[in-house]
C-alpha cells in the first residue's frame, strides 16, 4: 500500500469508498463510521500527514473543495448546518495520518458530539449514490 496509508489506497482506488466528489487534486467520500448522516472526508490525492506539512497551494485547493462539497451537502442531504474538523497528531485524535478535513452535517438542535457510529454499509452506499456530485 502506497505510503502505508489507507487514504492513499482509497485515492488510488485500491480500497473502495463511497465517493461524493472527485477532481484531479481532491477526493471526497463518506466516512465509514460517521459522526452524523452524510459525514464526508475531503483529502488531497497527494500524501502529506497533516496541516503543517501540506503546501499552501494544496490547502487552498482543498479548502475550496470543502466549501464546494459542504455547499452541495446542505441542499442534497439536506442538513441545517455543518462543522469542519481537521485533526493533527494523535493527541488531537488524528487516527489516519493523511491530511483530511471532516465535513460533519448537523440537524436541528442535536447534541454537538464528535463521536463515530458504526456505519451501515448498505445505507452509506445508497446515501453516496443519492448525493454524489458530477464535478
Ligand atoms: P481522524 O480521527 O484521523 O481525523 O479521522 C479519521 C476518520 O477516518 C475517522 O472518522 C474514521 O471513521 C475514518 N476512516 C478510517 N478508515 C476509513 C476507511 O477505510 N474508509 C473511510 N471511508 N473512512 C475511514
Ligand atoms: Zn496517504
Amino acid at each position: 500500500m502506497k505510503n502505508n496509508c489507507v487514504f492513499c489506497a482509497i485515492a488510488e482506488g485500491e480500497i473502495p469508498s463511497f465517493k461524493v466528489y472527485e477532481d484531479e487534486l481532491v477526493l471526497a467520500y463518506l466516512d465509514i463510521n460517521p459522526f452524523t448522516k452524510g459525514h464526508t472526508l475531503v483529502i488531497p490525492k497527494v500524501h502529506t500527514a497533516g496541516l503543517v506539512d501540506t503546501p499552501d497551494e494544496t490547502l487552498a485547493a482543498v479548502i475550496a473543495r470543502v466549501k464546494k462539497v459542504a455547499t452541495h451537502l446542505k441542499d442534497a442531504l439536506p442538513c441545517d448546518g455543518f462543522n469542519i474538523l481537521q485533526n493533527n497528531g494523535e493527541a488531537a485524535g488524528q487516527t489516519v495520518m493523511h491530511v483530511h478535513f471532516h465535513i460533519v452535517p448537523r440537524y436541528g438542535m442535536e447534541e454537538l458530539a464528535f463521536a463515530n457510529h458504526k456505519g451501515d454499509m448498505a445505507e452509506l452506499k445508497a446515501l453516496a449514490e443519492r448525493i454524489r456530485m458530477n464535478g
